[in-house]
């Protein structure tokens, strides 16, 4: 069998029956990355975009594909100001040098930032190439933090804290967008994990392709239609050497989820790519990005989610509301059929600062946590 484009011998085996050879294979990576940019025409020319390096599969690709795009000298070449970041964390040291030396290998620089920044808002740039001393006040108030809540609960803290510490990066860097290099495989866990959590209601921003939750600063997964198989081969066609690392805790319930969904995809191949498209599929309904709504303080996500019925927020809080023994209470639910409708106004929501200030997914994180242990300015905007 030969490659099904040129007739070449066959290099590459995509899903068991498609044949490439290595020419026809990247090229029709590249036209996947290019297409996924063009098709969604969120960037203007010229544009200044940061883009999220974590030194894994997808980030190593995505950095290749982003020098190979604006290396090009002809009408095909991708018309962006590139800016890179990687947001570290201590333990991780050994990875922030391994993304200063892959970028230094395209004569990029790299910003790399401390995660424990989230602490202070003073968010001011390092100096470019070099992992920056961090005070140990932060980095253990940082830990402290996220050590106060359940795996799962910090698990899921993280990946905002991330997507914060990138939106206020981007704003510093006059960049209106941010490239990330979530992978068909991390989008089929977190699309999952989400459901599993209550932000259901954010799948469209999480798992597709742009995070418009943001006024000015839009996140795009690039690279969301390669899958892994095709990362992998990339990979090893430009000899290049990404770092397997995963944020995921364990013992945490999305370390379940990341095990579940790869033991499947082992012996069914299509598992990944049909949650995608249940996610995309599920994501298309939620259409109402361009009205202005209050907006979640920790994750910038829509407060008006509260009027959709038969949230997983109303299930849990009337469970909890009917297992009080409570007579007022089953009397006004007996007598009163639009009682559910202000359910808010009882006081026994278990979520503290749902709707007001917090979405569910992140009240239901700080009902979890040590409440001193947050930032003093997030403490501020939630008026505590
Ligand atoms: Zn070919
Ligand atoms: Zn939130």
């Amino acid at each position: 069998m030969n490659c099904k484009k040129c007739g070449s011998p066959k290099t590459v085996i995509l899903r068991k029956k498609d044949y490439y050879c290595n020419d026809c294979f990247m090229v029709s990576t590249n036209h996947k990355f290019r297409a996924c940019i063009g098709k969604n025409k969120v960037l203007s020319p010229n544009e200044n975009v940061l883009i999220g390096l974590s030194g894994g599969l997808g980030s190593t690709v995505l950095l290749d594909l982003v020098h190979h795009g604006v290396s090009l000298e002809n009408t095909k070449k991708l018309r962006i100001t590139p800016f890179f970041i990687h947001l570290f964390d201590d333990n991780c040291k050994g990875l922030a040098e391994s993304i200063i030396v892959q970028c230094q290998k395209y004569n990029f620089n790299v910003y790399v930032v401390h995660l424990a920044v989230y602490m202070s808002s003073n968010c001011t740039l390092p100096e470019p190439n070099c992992i920056p001393d961090v005070e140990e006040k932060e980095t253990i108030a940082f830990r402290d933090m996220l050590n106060s809540m359940p795996p799962s609960a910090a698990t899921d803290f993280l990946l905002k804290i991330k997507r914060s510490l990138l939106v206020e990066y981007a704003k510093q860097l006059k960049c209106n967008a941010v490239f990330t290099a979530e992978t068909t495989n991390t989008l089929a866990i977190n699309f999952l994990s989400n459901l599993a959590v209550g932000r259901g209601s954010q799948l469209q921003n999480d798992i597709g392709f742009c995070d418009a939750r943001d006024e000015y600063v839009k996140i795009i997964k690039p690279i969301k239609d390669i899958s892994n198989e095709e990362l992998k081969y990339y990979v090893d066609i430009r000899q290049l050497a990404p770092v397997y690392y995963s944020d995921i805790k364990k013992s945490s319930m999305q370390s379940v989820i990341s095990a579940f969904v790869s033991d499947l995809q082992g012996n069914f191949q299509a598992t990944i790519s049909t949650v995608c498209k249940t996610a995309d599929k599920i994501g298309e309904h939620n259409n109402n990005e361009n009205i202005m709504h209050e907006r979640c303080v920790i994750c910038e996500s829509d407060l008006q989610a509260k009027d959709m019925k038969l949230s997983a927020l109303e299930a849990t809080n009337l469970s909890r509301t009917v297992s009080f023994e409570n007579t007022q209470l089953k009397q006004n639910l007996e007598n009163n059929a639009d009682f559910l409708n202000n359910f808010d106004d009882i006081n026994f929501s278990m979520f503290p600062l749902i709707h007001k200030y917090l979405c569910y997914g992140c009240s239901r994180n700080y009902s979890e946590m040590s409440q001193s242990a947050l930032p003093l300015h997030i403490q501020k905007k939630l008026n505590l």
